[in-house]
This record gives C-alpha cells, structure tokens and sequence, in this order.
C-alpha cells in the first residue's frame, strides 16, 4: 500500500487513515479488544444506507484517506463487500481487519478482494500457541492466524501484522519478528498497550523497557523483508532519528533483507486526531478508537468538519499545547506521544506521554521532518 506524502498542511485538512467500526459483533472474546465486542451487532449500527453515506463522504476529503473497515469482526457484516465495493467505486483505498474466526476463510478474502480490499489487518499476538491463544482468549487461535496469513500469501494478498505488547508477551518480539519473516508479510504494526481499566495496569511495560522494544524493532525494520511501524508509540519515530547515526544502524550490505517500506522514518507524525481518525459502528466520530473522546456523531455531523474543525481534533494537532516534557520535546512535531496513553492514564488528552524515558534538550533544534 502506498504511503503519500503529506505535509503538516494536509494533516490539518485530511487524515491518512480513516477506521470505520463497521460492527461491533464479533465470535470472539479477546483480552484487549478496544471494541468490547458483542456476539450480536448493536441496534444502532449505522445501517448500509448510512454506511454507504458515510463512504460518500469519506470521499470527498481532498485527499482521500486510506479507509480500513474494523470491528468487531468486520465479516459479521453481511453487507461488508458492498460496503467495500462501493468505497472502490468512491476511489477510496480500502483494507480489511477480519478476526480469526470461522468467517475468515480463503474465500472471504478472494471477495475481499475482488471488492476492491488493497490490504488485509491481522492479529498475532504470540510467537507460540501458548501466549498468543492466551491474549485471545480460546485455544486454536495461533494455528488460525498462521492459517489466515498463508491464505493471504497463496492470494497474494498483501497483510499488515498488528501486535499488541505487553507485559505477558514483551520477551517474544524477536520470536514474533521471526515467525512472520517468510510470510510474505508487507508491514508489522506494533502496538503498545493504552491501559483503559484496572486489569490491564498489570500488563504495561515500563517505560524504559519501550527503549528495548524499539531497539529490537528496529533492528528487525533493517533485516527483515517487512516494514516495521508502531501504533500508540511514536517515541519510535525518535528512537529511530537518534540512533540513523549509528553505524550499526546503517542497513547491511548486500542483504537481501532491505526494508520494504520505509514509512518509520517517514517525515511527518501521524498520531490520533493528526491524520488518524475514527468512527464507530452507530456513528460516533473519535480522534482514534484508543481514545474515546466524543466529537460528534455521524449523520448529524460530517466527519470532514468534525476532522478539520472540532476543537479536539485541532488541539491534538498543536504540539505546543502538549504538556509536559512533551510540550517542550525537540521532536515534538514528528513524535508528540501516544495521546490515547495520555488520556488513559491522566485523563488529559494533551498531557506528557507517560511512557517515555526522554529528557528534551533545551538546546536542540527542534526537529520538524
Ligand atoms: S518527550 Fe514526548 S515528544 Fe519527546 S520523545 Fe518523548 S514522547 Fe516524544
């Protein structure tokens, strides 16, 4: 999937990826899922009327963004290739995040994409059956991702792998790196933990232990076949500036390992409500799906004056309203923290990312690409 180039400019006017919760049903009971899934869709799912309004719309930003239809399991959804095929018709680029359940067989993923879907989400969560099933909560889980990936593979089907990291899988990055290396896997999105609820305080990792995360990934961005990425992680971004230096960072030569997509070290932060933007499965519009902060509710009101107006969205674009170290941060502008972490944890979208070991140099340049 391509990765257009933005500047600041576009970001206050399209976001680059839109997620349409297209239901909340989904078969299965995961650790960690942000959708607090139900077996049944909600009675005020958006009906395929206004999904397909809402696809309109999505449409008529200038620069249309990447739209990703999520759940739930998004194949509950008995109009979801419709919903697909139109967005194709709307020039709309489209990916997929089915669950690991029944419903995603090789043949869903044939009509996903002959409905137009340029790029399927996937969930691994271990690098054995043991950890991953454990986060999914049902045993056969592992086997079944593994399957949906070779499914995608044979279909030649391109796949971004999300992974959440935690405490209970923190030791497995190099493991999980491995098991996807002969996949056929185009990206590795790794996801760090935004603690919503007691239960989960357990499972975060320390933020020293984030400078290890990044230090493994991205050694694996330099030698695996796939793009690595973070989610809810954007002190990646600034690892990653500050170890470019290094020697032991330069790619290695005549590997045939080159990173396939370098969009780690793309220019400009993307980050919740800053070319990211959500809305749910009745029509509730968020500056991300980690971070549920109410800024309007779609068809009443338009996703594109809700992304570019609302005061929420125009907030987390300005940096230097962030508090904190973040507020005063060098890299704020292409890092800024996980502002879902921030709310999560203080209750102020715009407070210091919590997990990040960094002291700002007040001497520095601030660092804007
Ligand atoms: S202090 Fe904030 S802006 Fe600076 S690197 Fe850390 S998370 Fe990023």
């Amino acid at each position: 999937m391509p990765h257009p180039h933005y500047t600041a400019s576009d970001f206050d006017l399209n976001p680059l990826m839109f997620y349409y919760e297209v239901t909340q049903a989904c078969d299965l009971v995961c650790k960690h899922c942000r959708a607090s899934a139900q077996e049944e869709p909600h009675p005020e799912e958006l009906s395929t009327a206004q999904s397909l309004a809402l696809i309109d719309q999505v449409a008529t930003f200038d620069r249309p963004p990447i739209l990703v239809f999520t759940g739930g399991d998004p194949l509950k959804r008995a109009d979801l290739f419709d919903l697909i095929h139109h967005a194709d018709d709307r020039g709309l680029m489209t990916a997929l995040t089915p669950s690991a359940t029944p419903l995603a067989t090789p043949e869903a993923f044939t009509r996903a994409r002959e409905a137009g879907v340029k790029r399927l989400g996937i969930s691994l969560d271990g690098a054995d059956p043991v950890t991953h099933d454990a986060f999914r909560g049902w045993e056969g889980s592992f086997e079944r991702t593994l399957g949906m990936l070779d499914a995608a593979r044979d279909l030649d089907m391109a796949v971004q792998v999300n992974t959440s990291i935690t405490r209970l899988n923190f030791d497995q990055i190099d493991a999980i790196a491995e098991v996807l290396a002969d996949r056929g896997v185009a990206m590795w999105s790794v996801f760090f933990l935004v603690p919503v609820g007691r239960g989960m305080e357990q499972e975060r990792i320390k933020p020293a232990e984030y400078e290890t995360a990044f230090e493994r990934l991205w050694h694996h961005a330099r030698t695996k076949p796939y793009g690595v990425k973070t989610t809810e992680a954007p002190h990646y971004r600034r690892y990653v500036l500050q170890h470019q230096g290094d020697p032991l960072a330069a790619p290695q030569q005549g590997t045939r390992h080159a990173p396939r997509d370098a969009s780690h070290r793309a220019p400009l932060g993307v980050w919740d409500g800053r070319g990211v933007m959500f809305t749910s499965h009745n029509g509730e519009i968020y500056p991300a799906g980690f971070l549920p902060l109410l800024c309007g509710r779609f068809p009443e009101d338009s996703v594109v004056e809700t992304y570019r107006n609302h005061p929420t969205f125009r907030d987390l674009r300005t940096p230097d309203k962030f508090g904190g170290n973040c507020g005063r941060c060098e890299y704020r502008y292409i890092c800024g923290g996980s502002r879902a972490r921030a709310w999560a944890v203080t209750g102020d979208a715009l407070a210091s990312e919590p997990d990040c070991i960094y002291i700002p140099d007040p001497n520095a340049d601030v660092v804007r690409s």
